[in-house]
């Protein structure tokens, strides 16, 4: 879906019209174009859904209405002010797709991205994905915004080891953390970090945990971090 403000005309605005006049009984004509009607109406949705009230229609604004949205690629690049690293919670000794990742992060509604090698739409939330064995698998691309830790997507970038639960056999282990990086993880994690830090002015690393009340990554990478170079 295309960003829409007043002045916009064509199908999108006769969807969100359409949508709107479901939502609310605005009762906008379903001209396709975007008048102070419909503008009026936006800003109704918006102020009730705790949205910036702002009059446009972008990509929060188009997700409440139900529609996904494709996260914008910011042409030239992002300010990137930290590195924040994740675990996937899956138990020690176990591998963890990418598209089991992709998976789960669809049905929690994550906006999407372009696969720039598949051309397919993708919903993992991080940048890269460390796997056991140590491999980097790129996943979103870093010049579009992350879904990984609410209010940080925008100036970070993203990165989950598999891992950070206790092995399956341990009671309750998907409620506990564990630091189960392997060495080759580790190794990785180090290097992609080095190089994450040098191409982006050296930000800050810190772990999940540092913005939310959860375990993850099940390390404390701020303190792992501190004074890396
Ligand atoms: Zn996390």
């Amino acid at each position: 879906m295309k960003t829409l403000r007043i002045g916009s005309r064509g199908a999108e605005v006769k969807t969100l019209q359409a949508k709107l006049n479901t939502v609310c009984p605005y009762g906008l004509v379903i001209d396709g174009v975007f008048g102070a009607a419909t503008e009026e109406a936006v800003r109704t949705f918006q102020q009730a859904h705790d949205l910036t009230v702002d009059g446009i229609v972008g990509a929060k604004t188009w997700s409440k209405l139900g529609f996904e949205t494709a996260e914008e690629v910011s042409p030239g690049g992002r300010t990137i002010n930290k590195l924040i690293l994740h675990c996937s919670a899956t138990p020690e000794g176990e591998d963890f797709s990418i598209d089991s990742i992709d998976n789960s992060h669809k049905a929690r509604n994550f906006s999407y991205y372009i696969d720039p090698v598949t051309k397919q739409k993708r919903y993992v939330g991080y940048h890269y994905i460390i796997l056991r064995d140590g491999t980097i698998v790129r996943c979103r691309p870093e010049n579009v915004r992350g879904c990984h830790t609410s209010n940080h997507n925008s100036d970070s970038i993203g990165v989950c080891y598999i891992g950070g639960c206790p092995a399956r056999t341990v009671k309750d282990w998907n409620k506990k953390g564990k630091d189960t990086r392997t060495e080759a993880q580790k190794t990785s994690i180090i290097k992609l970090v080095r190089e994450l830090k040098g191409r982006y002015g050296n930000p800050e690393v810190y772990g999940h945990c540092d913005f939310a009340a959860k375990a993850c990554p099940s390390f404390d990478a701020r303190t792992e971090f501190k004074n890396f170079k």
